[in-house]
């Protein structure tokens, strides 16, 4: 089966001269349906570079990057939005929120964005929320709700509309330990119902949720495996 995410051999450098820096030196990723893989490696080894290029918010300076078949790099602007809007949902740290917005106008404006009917973009939007538990609180502003609460908010945002590649950039990394863990079993959730799922964390016990983890380090992939606690902290610490 062809995986629903995969990056092959991507680089990306960052300005140039003497101030370039290869963020990612030729990385080759997948992800496949029904799989969380967790990206793992110190600060400034190119886990966040990978998942914005790998969700169509940045592009490698050469690599292709594949979603759902389709080459982001030889999308416009415009096609790769709409590939944001459709297939990829992004789940950042910051929960990114539209403060003058409701939950539930908040989840359905991608779906709004992206043309179908206010009615039907609502209606999704209300599903999103009771998937993830925040059905009751809908009608919310951002800032009527706890940090949990509005994470979760956005996690139904990065779903709704079956979206099926899910990025998340350390998104329990502002949330208490009991919080996170129930954000954690959401993107879980997600991926056992047939969704990709990466998810970028520093926290061996976060990578106990994936299927199998990636360390980065200076932009390669330096080791991999399975998601065993005893593993990923033994693999953490030999690839640090
Ligand atoms: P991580 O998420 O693992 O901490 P990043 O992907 O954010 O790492 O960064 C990888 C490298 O690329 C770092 O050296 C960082 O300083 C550099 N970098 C990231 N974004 C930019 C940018 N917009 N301009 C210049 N350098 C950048
Ligand atoms: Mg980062």
């Amino acid at each position: 089966m062809n995986p629903l995410l995969h990056l092959r051999d991507v680089t990306r450098v960052h300005g140039s001269g003497a101030t370039e820096v290869h963020a990612l030196r030729g990385i080759t990723f997948s992800a496949h349906a029904g799989e969380l893989v967790a990206v793992m490696g110190p600060s400034g080894s190119g886990k966040s570079t990978l998942l914005t290029i790998a969700g169509g918010l940045d592009s490698p300076t050469s690599g292709a990057v594949l979603v759902e078949g389709t080459d982001l790099v030889g999308l416009d602007t415009a096609g790769r939005a709409r590939m944001r809007r459709t297939s990829i949902g992004y789940v950042f740290q910051g929960y990114n929120l539209v403060p003058a917005l409701t939950a539930a106008e908040n989840v359905a404006l991608p779906r709004e964005l992206d043309g179908i009917g206010a009615k039907q973009a609502r209606a999704e939007a209300r599903a999103a929320l009771e998937e993830v538990g925040l059905g009751e609180l809908a009608d919310r502003f951002p800032d009527e709700m706890s940090g949990g609460q509005q994470q979760r908010v956005a996690i139904a945002r990065a779903v709704v509309g079956e979206r099926r590649l899910i990025l998340a950039d350390e998104p329990t990394g502002a949330l208490d330990t009991e919080t996170g863990e129930e954000v954690l079993r959401l993107i879980r959730a997600r991926c056992d119902a047939g969704a990709a799922g990466v998810l970028v964390t520093h926290e061996a016990r976060h990578a106990a949720w994936a299927d199998r983890v990636v360390f980065l380090r200076d932009g390669v992939v330096v080791d991999e495996t399975g998601a065993d606690p005893v593993d990923v902290l033994v693999h953490s610490e030999a690839s640090a």
